[in-house]
Parts: structure tokens; sequence; C-alpha cells
């Protein structure tokens, strides 16, 4: 069980990751829906031919760095 200390630490360094220069997390970027291939949250980015892109559109990063620092 967590103490209450900790929870707040953990938010701390969620909230130092999220500004960092890297941005958002491959898991945060994926909980938006991608504006470029139509992906749904949860769902990778999708090439032309339909299988996964290795890497998330850069309008699907911008849509969850917004969020983000919102
Ligand atoms: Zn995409």
């Amino acid at each position: 069980m967590r103490t209450h200390f900790e929870q707040i630490a953990v938010e701390e360094v969620r909230a130092l990751i999220a500004l960092m220069d890297d941005g958002p997390t491959l898991e945060q970027i994926e909980v938006v829906p991608c504006p470029t291939c139509g992906a749904k949250p949860g769902e990778k980015c999708k090439l032309i031919n339909g299988e996964s892109r290795m890497d998330p559109h850069h309008n699907r990063r911008r849509t969850a760095e917004d969020l983000l620092s919102s």
C-alpha cells in the first residue's frame, strides 16, 4: 500500500517527465486518437498498407503534448 507521500512523489515525477524534451511517452501518445491515420486510442499508428508504424505520427505526438501541457 502506498503512503500519501509516495503518491505525491510519483505524480511529481510524472509531471517532470512530461516536461522533458523527449515529450510524452509512447504510452501517453497512444491514449489519443491519431489525426493523421485515424488510429484509435490504444492502437498503434498505421502505414498506408495497414501495418503498424514503429513510431506514432507527428501530429499525434503533438496532440498528446498539448493535452499533457494543458
Ligand atoms: Zn497515425
